[in-house]
């Protein structure tokens, strides 16, 4: 049994998928060179009929220019310069993988140095080949997420927004990996989904392989690898009771979220593709508190069209009828940077140039994606949000440039709702300090605790290794939390949250108590949240929250929290 962090509850009993990013070969002298250009030809064709399918399944699903990419990937592994040049290298008696290996890195270089802008980017083409072929070369299937067996378990080093696009999230019963904390990518993905996960564990892929039977215990934050039958039929236990729990939670999910003394709050669900409006649906939501549209931008070589974006948002606003959508505008950069945009490598990424701060410098991009926003305004109740705001400058330049699209449109003569509200995240300390400045300026707040706390403890929230330094629950949180409340409510609007301290029945109590309006959350958080918020008094709630702002530790917080819990929840 391993031990990590549980990043999303529940149990999944599946068989493992170990999902390996890094390839692992020796160099070796040949003494043979037939038999070894034999086998890489059989590599080129394996990966070709792969490349093909790969080629199809895009156009059919995502569009004619990420079938492209594929195209020229399998044009690649006609090119006789690549080619020939392995084969050469073959025979002076490098064997294939090494050999792919080394005239791929030249060729990556040379496109790397390339003038051109479009011929830089196929670097990565060439990359993607050459990894592809030594895949193949190795006997090894080319690891997908697309294409995975029913119950599978997914384990990782880690997995980033690439990795996730196309994953057929349906088939997959659990996550584990090395690295990662509660907020990291997958974790949000997990619990969005519903999936159990377990992040953190440091090595887990040393213990797994391909096929293992693995049980993920996402609430305790354990993986245990090829368990006897004892163990499997213990858990297999506790998944029926799990789920007799959620029949139970699920009878109030379309209940208001109001307290037994009548104050009502809204529930709405963070969503990060048009896929998951209809599980937001189903266990309750009222609205989306949080799109995250970082989705049309990750996993592929171009900037999305805003033909393209407005579809998504579209179909968005359309599912939910009148219900409320904030979209958030792109939270790009950062970690994971999207190749297409080729900036430099950055020594502190989540302090450096990602969402508002590109948008601002690259008000091209801002702009296609506020077209997109306002012409999908038509078709719902959208709501605009800006992300990573740090100053009042910054809201101010985004919003002109909003009024500037408006007149844009406008001249067009396209129709968009011309009274959208906009809002922003409140994830920078700066922000909520003087909140009251902020609240000058726009409709409404959400409260993104994942970057607040990273940014207010100074814990970066993807290092596992002070993972337990990460925690919404500090007083000086709290603190700042409040400021925003009362900000907003002084100003006459209204503070949500959307960070994932807003689905935790231990914070809920508290941040009822300090009257945040709007809670939004993975959507499957949702029945036991609003079961906690019908449980207990306002009045209660908030004689909670005010013993919690004088707590010195995080520790009192949770005590008050839980012992609050306790008594209300029997
Ligand atoms: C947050 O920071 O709390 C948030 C909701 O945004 P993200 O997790 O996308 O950074
Ligand atoms: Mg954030």
């Amino acid at each position: 049994m391993l031990k990590g962090v549980s990043a999303s509850p529940n149990i999944g009993i599946g068989r493992a998928f170990v999902y390996e990013k890094k390839l692992k070969f020796k160099r070796r002298q040949l003494d043979e060179v037939e038999t070894e250009i034999k086998r890489l030809d059989e590599a080129i064709e394996k990966s070709r009929k792969e490349l093909r399918k790969l080629r199809d399944v895009a156009l059919e699903k995502i569009g004619e220019k990420e079938a492209k990419i594929f195209e020229a990937q399998l044009l690649m592994l006609q090119d006789p310069a690549l080619i020939t040049e392995v084969k050469r290298k073959i025979r002076s008696k490098v064997n294939a993988e090494a050999a792919v290996d080394d005239v791929v890195k030249n060729f990556i270089t040379m496109f790397e140095q390339m003038e051109d802008e479009y011929m830089r980017e196929r670097a990565i083409d060439v990359q993607d080949v050459g990894e592809r072929l030594i895949k193949n070369l190795l006997g090894k299937d080319f690891q997908c997420l697309a294409d995975l067996e029913e119950n599978t378990v997914v384990i990782a080093d880690s997995l980033t927004p690439s990795d996730t696009v196309n994953m057929d999230k349906e088939k997959i019963v659990g996550f584990a990996t090395n690295l990662g904390g509660v907020t990291s990518h997958v974790a949000i993905i997990a619990r969005e989904y519903g999936i159990p996960a377990v992040v953190g564990l440091g090595d887990v892929m040393n213990h797994v392989k391909t096929g293992d039977t693995v049980i993920i215990d996402g609430s305790s934050g354990t993986v245990t690898v090829r368990p006897d039958k004892a163990t499997i039929y213990k858990y297999e236990r506790m998944v029926l009771e799990a789920e007799e729990r959620r029949i139970e939670l699920d009878k109030l999910k379309d209940l208001p979220a109001v307290t037994s003394d009548g104050r009502k709050v809204e529930i709405a669900a963070n969503i990060g593709e048009p896929g998951e409006v209809e599980n937001a649906l189903n266990n309750g939501a009222e609205g989306i508190g949080l799109l995250r549209t970082e989705f049309l931008y990750q996993g592929r070589r171009s900037l999305p069209t805003e033909e393209e974006q407005f579809e998504a948002y579209k179909i968005i606003a359309e599912n939910m009828g009148e219900r409320p959508v904030i979209v958030r505008t792109f939270d790009i950069g950062g970690d994971k940077p999207p190749s297409y945009l080729n900036l430099p490598k950055e020594m502190n990424p989540f302090l450096g140039w990602r969402a508002i701060r590109i948008s601002l410098d690259r008000i091209d991009i801002f702009k296609t994606q506020l077209r997109a926003i306002l012409r999908a305004s038509n078709y719902g109740d959208l709501k605009i949000m800006f992300p990573m705001i740090s100053s009042v400058d910054e809201v101010r330049r985004a919003k002109q440039i909003l009024e500037e699209t408006k007149i844009e449109l406008e001249k067009e003569k396209i129709m968009f709702n011309n009274n959208v509200e906009v809002g922003i995240m409140v994830e920078v300390p700066s922000v909520a300090v003087i909140a009251d400045a902020f609240a000058e300026e726009v409709d409404f707040f959400s409260i993104g605790t994942n970057d607040l706390t990273q940014y207010t403890l100074a814990v970066d929230r993807t290092n596992e290794n002070i993972f337990h330094l990460f925690n919404e629950l500090h007083p000086a949180l709290l603190h700042l939390i409040k400021r925003v409340i009362d900000a907003a409510h002084k100003r006459g609007i209204w503070a949500g949250m959307c960070g994932e301290m807003a689905g935790k029945p231990i914070a809920a109590p508290i941040l009822l108590g300090l009257g945040l309006d709007e809670f939004s959350m993975a959507a499957t958080s949702i029945p036991e949240v609003k079961k906690i918020i019908r449980s207990i008094k306002i009045t209660e709630a908030q004689e909670l929250a005010e013993e919690a702002l004088k707590a010195s530790t995080t520790d009192d917080v949770y005590k008050l929290s839980r012992q609050f819990l306790a008594k209300n929840m029997k």
